[in-house]
């Protein structure tokens, strides 16, 4: 895909940026159990390609960033997920550039969950430097992430990703935890979308009628929208399936836009019980084509 790519939501603009290509198979993540007999073995053994985006969203004078992940330091540490031969697309700093985005003007930063793929470009490298990469923005994370152990133990180690990220931002006083559906500027509320992670949430834009949501990792792939029971296997499978019930009864309301971290941007259509997704790729323009 071009990176990066805009779409328009009524009177808001969303540019979608791909920080990077992820290459996994599904049976490496999908919970076993939870995979449906329908689907192909062959779909669930070859590598897939998962892009790992991130969204900007400008709306009045709001300028919001979703998802600030950084793939240089994902390459380096999670290796497994990247293709050996793969060229870097330009870092997260360098496509906001692209798209006409000054960090310093970034007001707010929207954390979907507590992975390190979505977070830790809050703040730029050397880390041990403490620089906050959008230093006038306020950073909203789901409060039960923030409490998780998995988070909160790593925040005792000075020297920990979790420190040299999310913990620099709250020594600024820059960290909101967020506990319930929260309108962060008219058009953009953030909802709690807890399974993926204790503290998942996503946003909704809307604007002039359309709608948008960005929906972190609620999926990575279609089997899951279309399989109600079909998740990751670090889901919590309760709350998860929860909240895949009552995102894809507002998006078929609103016929809404999804786009989720990794995969193409499209629509849920379909029945509430028997949800399709359908990718709509070509909704997004490169800046090539927008000029
Ligand atoms: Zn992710």
């Amino acid at each position: 895909m071009t990176t990066p790519s805009q779409v328009r939501v009524g009177k808001t603009t969303v540019t979608v940026i791909n920080l990077g290509d992820l290459e996994f198979k599904l049976r490496d993540i999908l919970e076993p159990r939870s995979i449906p007999e329908s689907v192909p073995p062959k779909l669930l053994d070859v590598p897939l390609s998962f892009p790992s985006q991130a969204v900007h969203i400008r709306s009045g004078d709001a300028s919001i960033v979703v998802d600030p992940g950084d793939f240089a330091y994902f390459a380096q540490y999670s290796p497994m997920y990247v293709r050996k031969d793969y060229v870097p697309e330009p870092s997260l700093v360098e496509q906001l550039r692209i798209a006409g985005v000054a960090r310093q003007e970034v007001t707010h930063v929207l954390i979907t969950h507590f992975h390190h793929d979505h977070v830790v470009g809050v703040t730029l490298p050397p880390r041990e430097k403490g620089s906050i990469t959008f230093p006038k923005a306020r950073h909203y994370l789901g409060k039960a992430d923030w409490d998780y152990p998995e988070v909160q133990k790593p925040l005792l180690d000075p020297l920990s990703i979790e420190s040299l990220t999310i913990g620099a931002v709250n020594k600024q006083g820059l960290l909101e935890l967020v506990q319930s559906e929260l309108e962060i500027t008219p058009g953009v509320t953030l909802i709690p979308a807890p399974g993926e992670s204790p503290g998942h949430q996503i946003v909704k834009i809307q604007s002039e009628g359309e709608s948008l949501y960005c929906v972190g990792d609620l999926y990575h792939h279609a089997i899951e929208v279309e399989n109600p029971k079909c998740m990751s296997s670090w889901c919590d499978p309760v709350p998860h399936m929860e909240t895949k019930s009552r995102f894809v009864q507002m998006a078929l309301k609103e016929n809404a836009l999804m786009l989720a971290a990794h995969m193409p941007i499209g629509r849920v259509n379909g029945e509430p019980s028997r949800p399709k997704f359908l990718p709509q790729p070509e909704l997004l323009k490169g800046f090539a084509e927008i000029r």
